[in-house]
């Protein structure tokens, strides 16, 4: 293969990435609230926890999307008995099966060939497979979407938790110190992507009899929480185990709809309440910020808004370029916490007044780092939320970025005058 085939084969992949990142930004952009449901391993009930939430949103009046992003083991729609039904797919995308008036559920079984066989997915095919899937669905307004991602801190939770901009962690682990050592790793996972941490939960602690609706303390407990407050994570609190719950799972059916018992329905409640504190807290730190960012969009400001932002710089021979309509090149840089997670090189379509707002709005775009702008151009960009810092130096994209995120980035005059 010669180079300019390879480097026309990469330009295409770029796009590629670039198109697809534009459909998942807008398949999320409508959605309040994205929490991602994880565990250290498999088996400690994370799919449940993710079904029983979904659930008990619903009935609280929230508009609720459930996505199952496990790819070697889907469990959620068998647990909601909807493994038979077939999601109405459109050409913009996939629609979610509806539970009810409130709730509406996908799993990434809808792109397997035989929901029975074991499909063996290898590294790259697996990441593209995650990433085409959540850009795929169409979920319309949500108020919280619960994705079960699949467990463990390798490649696919960490697609999951790249792509879902703005995501926050519901960490799920079980008593024993094998779950808890596991679920150490999912804390310093999240730290190291930059993902927030909604808090921890404790299944199975203690068990329900199944005749006195007791609950005693059987196996351990207590070691999730104990964990949290040692990890300085919030706890959100425990869920025993119940038989019910495992049986009324394998007959599809999610518990919290469907006679619970108490000691269960009292636990979820209260976990879900503060889920539910949480994400109202982290709304109206949203809205409270939104002047600051306004303002001087910084680091401390991106991150408290949600944690990942897609930047923009226009670009002429490798480094930041002066005129901005007049720019070679774009470097797109996805930002994630203080991290560059990718760039690519884009190149854009011939100039013509207002085409680039839109352009780079449909890619994105929350910020773009410029030097010299119009102003009836930066108004532009603001009318479509994306935030514009002019005046800044011709430097590689890498360095301002560097220099951005430390905040030592120093924007001088806008020297476009038209
Ligand atoms: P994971 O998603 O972590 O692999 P699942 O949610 O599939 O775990 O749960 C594994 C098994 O444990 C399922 O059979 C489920 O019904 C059962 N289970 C989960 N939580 C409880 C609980 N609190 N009480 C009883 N059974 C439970």
């Amino acid at each position: 293969m010669n180079s300019s085939c390879a480097h026309d084969s990469n330009a295409g992949k770029e796009s590629q990435r670039a198109e697809e990142d534009a459909a998942i930004n807008r398949s999320l952009s409508r959605i309040k609230n994205k929490l991602l449901v994880m565990s250290g391993k498999g088996g400690v009930g994370k799919s449940s926890l993710a079904v029983n939430l979904a659930a008990g949103l619903s009935l609280k009046g929230y508009k609720v999307g459930l996505m199952d992003v496990d790819l070697h083991g889907p469990s959620i729609p068998r647990m909601l008995g909807i493994h038979n039904q077939t999601p109405l797919q459109h050409k913009d995308g996939i629609y979610p099966i509806p539970v009810n008036d409130l709730l509406k559920v996908i799993s990434i079984e809808v792109l397997m060939p035989d929901k029975d066989s074991p499909t063996i997915w290898r590294g790259p095919l697996k990441i593209g497979v995650i990433r085409q899937f959540i850009a795929d669905v169409i979920w319309g307004d949500l108020d919280f979407l619960i994705i079960d991602s699949p467990p463990g801190t390798g490649d696919e939770p960490l697609t999951v938790a790249q792509t879902i901009p703005g995501a926050q962690a519901v960490i799920v682990t079980t008593p024993q110190e094998i779950s808890l050592s596991d679920v150490r790793k999912s804390i310093n996972f999240c730290r190291q992507v930059d993902m927030p941490i909604m808090g921890l939960v404790e299944n199975m602690s203690g068990y329900i009899c199944p005749h006195c609706g007791q609950k005693s303390a059987i196996f351990k407990k207590d070691g999730g929480k104990r964990t949290a407050v040692s990890m300085k994570v919030p706890f959100l609190g425990s869920i025993p185990f119940d038989i019910q719950l495992m049986e009324k799972g394998d007959q599809g059916q999610a518990y919290l709809l469907n006679n619970p018992a108490p000691a269960v329905k009292e636990a979820l409640d209260g976990i879900i309440e503060k889920i539910i504190t949480s994400a109202d807290q982290s709304q109206s730190q949203k809205k409270v910020l939104q002047p600051l960012t306004e303002v001087l969009p910084t680091m401390n400001a991106i991150n408290a808004t949600s944690n990942s932002v897609k930047i923009a710089i226009p670009m002429a021979e490798g480094i930041l370029c002066n005129h901005f309509g007049h720019c070679e090149q774009f470097a797109l840089i996805d930002l994630q916490g203080k991290n560059i997670i990718q760039k690519v090189m884009v190149t854009p379509p011939p100039h013509e007044p207002g085409l680039l707002p839109r352009w780079l709005g449909e890619k994105g775009v929350g910020l773009i780092i410029a030097g010299g702008m119009g102003q009836r151009a930066v108004s532009l960009f603001n009318e479509r939320g994306i935030k514009v810092l002019t005046g800044a130096p011709q430097l590689g994209p890498e360095e301002l970025i560097a220099q951005y995120v430390d905040q030592t980035l120093i924007t001088g005059d806008n020297v476009c005058d038209h």
